[in-house]
């Protein structure tokens, strides 16, 4: 009960640590989201102005040629001639750097926008961004543009260690998310142990009864129950104490536990009782288990302190048959132990053998 509580309190405290953190994320990069998009307007805005100013400035000055002038290959060749082809030639280098920081740009503000787990990617854009205006610096000229390359510079700077810092938030968001799953999986497999004999308990037992039965109507697959009764275990509680009869309870869980073969699977039924599965596995070869197990009980000296008990067990074994639900197959096994009381105990007996009608059992 305790168990079932403390489990549900940490699924609730899981579900709700999650819940904080992904807002925490979600908010974190809405802001982060926002005010880039706010910069990148800006930084438009100025790399628009550059363009506009480079193209003001490369553009020339005077008025068209009046009607008649000379095409400008047949003018005297010059000094200003090979200066006009100079500027002519780094504007068009400004422009074209321009236009690849102007794409850069767009492709920033894409990925900001885009998805929410670009983050990485939004970071080496961010880089190559950064590079392709430092090297912009060599032939930038205009204060428009040079205004335009430190804003750019700043910005991506600051989105770089935006994007670096949400890294680091997400890792240890993360980190967190995954403790919380470990110790979530932890109380989810306590949740199914019995606290006493430390053996599967009852939820356990009946979760993997269900996975069984369905595997017998989807792939016929069949398998045998056992329910086992410590015989006369009042009298050991009445004789030697409580406590004394709890450890007696232990101690044939872990002969049960150490009887069964590796794929069997043996729970804490409830009380006095256990429970065991053998998959895959026809009631006449799991009577062979559970009879030595029941030999193997009958045989043990179990010691408390300085004095030793004696105990047997009762056992009631059936087989899955198509059809069957969960239900069907403990009645059958419930049945068959009930029987095995019924005729002197410390037996096991086969559900459907020698089956006689449920009477008032004899103690
Ligand atoms: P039978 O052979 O007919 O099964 O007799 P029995 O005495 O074993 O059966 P009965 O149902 O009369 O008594 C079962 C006893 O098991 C009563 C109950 O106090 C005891 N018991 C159940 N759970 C525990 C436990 O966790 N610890 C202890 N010490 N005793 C328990
Ligand atoms: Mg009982
Ligand atoms: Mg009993």
């Amino acid at each position: 009960m305790e168990l079932g509580i403390g489990f549900a309190v940490g699924i609730f405290a899981g579900a709700v640590v999650s819940v904080i953190v992904a807002l925490i994320i979600a908010i974190s990069r809405r802001a982060i989201k926002t005010s880039t998009k706010t910069r990148i307007v800006e930084m438009k805005a100025i790399a628009d102005a550059a363009v506009k100013t480079t193209a003001k400035d490369t553009a020339p000055d005077q008025p068209a040629a009046p009607a008649g002038a000379k095409p400008e290959e047949t003018r005297r060749p010059g000094r200003n001639t090979i200066v006009v082809g100079a500027i002519e030639q780094r504007d068009q280098q400004l422009n074209k750097s321009i236009q690849e920081v102007r794409d850069l740009l767009l492709q920033l503000a894409t990925v900001i926008s885009a998805t929410e787990s670009a983050s990485g990617e939004a970071a080496d854009t961010f880089s190559t961004a950064r590079r392709a205006i430092r090297n912009l610096g060599d032939v930038a000229a205009s204060s428009e543009l040079a205004e335009a390359q430190r804003v750019l510079v700043e910005e991506i700077d600051r989105v770089i260690r935006s994007n670096a810092k949400l890294h680091t938030e997400l890792d240890r968001a993360n980190q967190g998310i995954a403790e919380q799953r470990r110790q979530i999986e932890e109380l989810r497999v306590q949740a199914r142990i019995d606290g006493l004999t430390r053996i599967p308990n009852r939820s356990a037992f009946d979760e993997r009864l269900a996975e069984y039965i369905s595997l017998l109507t989807r792939a016929n697959l069949t398998f045998s129950l056992l329910l086992l009764d410590v015989d006369f275990f009042k009298r050991v509680n009445d004789v030697y104490g409580h406590v004394n009869g709890d450890r007696v309870l232990r101690g044939v869980a872990a002969r049960v536990s150490d009887a069964i073969r590796q794929n069997d699977f043996a729970a804490r039924y409830g009380g006095e009782e256990f429970a065991v599965i053998f998959p895959a596995t026809d009631v006449k070869d799991a009577y062979q288990v559970a009879d030595r197990l029941r030999q193997d009980i009958a045989k043990t000296n179990f010691r408390l302190d300085d004095q030793v008990v004696k105990m047997t067990i009762s056992g009631g074994l059936a087989q899955a048959q198509p059809g069957m639900t969960a239900e069907h197959i403990i009645e059958e096994a419930d049945s068959a132990l009930y029987q095995a009381k019924n005729t002197g105990r410390n037996r096991v007996l086969v559900a459907g053998v020698n089956k006689t009608e449920r009477t008032e059992k004899t103690t």
